[in-house]
């Protein structure tokens, strides 16, 4: 099963779980980062629909307004012209000419003027107040050039109220040949747009402007008097304005420095655009809020979940440990640090199944300590470990590939299993134990050699089975071969090795 193999894997190797777990909470986190940067860039685009439609319903509302205006303006122009309302009486003709929309709030007087800006005809007075524009740059505009249409002023402060900035709308009349014959003018306070700006509900640092296409802030929310009238022709900003119809882009404004998204429009083919701007700050604010809790809660989740690991990594390498202690106690023989009995079988199943498998030699060794009764009869039971100690340090100092293996087989016998050893390497290794032991040099008074001395037997196999073979065989085979070195002598090794002859010179 692959997913036991993982988690056994894991907890075979505690730093692997931290490197999983240190993986899992980056991948949390990035996630987490990338689902909360979207959330941003989906802050900024409701924020700019919003913008957008608010600016298009700004700019239909001025545009309407401006509209139905000019058709007052054009209604005048058409009743000047006939005759027969020329010959009516002024008070008549006053009803007539001026309807009551120019009554409006935030409309100013119509007046019409002569040739040179004397008005003549006024909406709010029979007889015409006393006014002369012929210094207005709408009078101008239109006595230079008959086909400027609906002209929309600068702000001014009208002559005769001299209160409320004003805007005004005009139109030029023409006489029978299109000759210049005066204008008609209208005013619309500026106060119209403050009232159209404030009653909209926005963020705390949002703005709404409108500006002429020559750069003059006609009025801006939240109002400033001072602002109005103020140029921003220069400003970089103003000037991607005048580029497109409509668009949206983020900037800082150049009028308090705050980093807004504005969304303008142009009123139709009027000089006037319609600018809303969202601070970043309020577009944000909600963001960034959810932005905390959340990033908040994965970093602790994070954190918690790091610990846990760490935690539990600390727990199983303790486990691990123990597992390898367990293990040393089981497998290693108290007296003399050899593999016990268990381990000893175990490591021969083992390698005869390896040997069977690749096809290899293996070899066992039965070592037993000669005459080892008479030695603990003399020298005691303490000593004779110490004898057993020695016997084993000879036998691991002999054994040196890295597949060998040695353990106490019972009592004062040991075996040792050579893989990938063919008989007559394990012969040169018995031979190596069995001098290792004389050398040791140990005092024996009941052997015939008067020294601690071991016997050998040596067996092998070639690692190509028949059906039968088993292990058990080959260690009955060693064991036969013991008793062979015992009954011819101890202290040899059988079968004996082949010594090289002497060439006879
Ligand atoms: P042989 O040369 O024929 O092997 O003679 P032996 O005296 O060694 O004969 P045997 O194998 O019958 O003797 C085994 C003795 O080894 C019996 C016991 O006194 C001793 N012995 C077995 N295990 C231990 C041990 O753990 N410590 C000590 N000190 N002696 C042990
Ligand atoms: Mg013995
Ligand atoms: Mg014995």
């Amino acid at each position: 099963m692959p997913l036991e193999r993982v988690t056994s894997a894991f907890l075979r190797r505690p730093s692997l779980l931290i490197i999983g777990a240190s993986v899992l909470s980056l991948a949390l986190a990035a996630l987490t980062a990338l689902s909360l940067w979207e959330m941003r860039t989906d802050a900024l685009a409701r924020a700019r629909d919003a913008a957008d439609n608010l600016s298009l319903i700004l700019q239909r509302d001025i545009a309407r307004n401006i509209e139905v205006y000019d058709l007052s303006l054009q209604a005048v122009i058409d009743g000047v012209r006939e005759p027969a309302m020329v010959a009516l009486p002024p008070a008549v003709r006053q009803l007539v000419l001026f309807d009551r929309s120019t009554n409006a709030q935030d409309l100013g007087s119509l007046l019409v003027t002569d040739k040179v800006g004397d008005v003549v005809l006024d909406s709010r007075s029979v007889p015409p107040r006393h006014i002369h524009l012929g210094d207005r740059d709408y009078f101008q505009v239109h006595r230079g050039s008959a086909n400027v249409g609906l002209y929309i002023s600068e702000p001014f402060t009208p002559r005769v109220t001299c209160l409320d900035t004003s805007l005004g709308l005009s139109r030029r009349l023409n006489g029978p040949h299109g000759e210049f014959n005066g204008i008609v003018v209208g005013t619309l306070r500026l106060n119209y747009f403050r009232r159209l700006f404030d009653g909209i509900n926005l963020g705390p640092h949002a703005t709404v402007t409108l500006i002429r296409t020559d750069g003059t802030l006609l009025m801006r929310r939240p109002y400033s008097e001072k602002l109005i009238g103020r140029s921003l022709a220069d400003a970089v900003a103003f000037q991607k304005r005048l580029l497109t119809p409509q668009g949206s882009y983020v900037d800082v404004a150049s009028l308090d420095g705050i980093e807004r998204l504005f969304s303008f429009r142009h009123i139709g083919d009027h000089p006037l655009i319609v600018t809303v701007g969202l601070a970043t700050e309020d577009i944000y604010a909600e963001w960034r809020q959810r932005a905390w809790v959340i990033s908040g809660i994965v970093l602790m989740l994070d954190a918690v979940f790091m610990v846990l690991s760490f935690l539990l990594a600390q727990q199983l390498c303790k486990r691990l440990e123990m597992e390898q202690q367990l293990h040393l106690l089981a497998n290693t023989d108290s007296l003399t640090g050899l593999g016990t009995r268990r381990a000893l079988d175990s490591a021969l199943d083992v390698e005869w199944r390896r040997a069977n498998r690749h096809h290899t030699p293996i070899s066992v060794l039965m070592i037993d300590v000669d005459d080892f009764k008479p030695y603990n009869d003399k020298y005691g039971h303490a000593a004779g470990d110490t004898a057993l100690r020695t016997v084993a340090r000879c036998i691991n100092d002999s054994i040196k590939r890295p597949g060998d293996f040695a353990g106490r087989y019972g009592g004062e016998e040991f075996c040792a299993v050579l893989p990938n050893t063919d008989l007559s390497g394990a012969l040169r290794v018995a031979e190596s134990i069995r001098t290792a032991v004389l050398r040791a040099d140990e005092p024996n008074a009941g052997s015939a050699y008067g020294k601690l001395t071991v016997s050998v037997g040596v067996a092998s196999h070639s690692g190509i089975a028949a059906a039968d073979d088993t292990v058990q065989d080959l260690i009955h085979l060693a064991d036969g071969r013991l008793y062979e070195a015992k009954a011819a002598g101890r202290n040899v090794v059988i079968p004996r090795q082949e010594r090289p002859k002497l060439a006879v010179v």
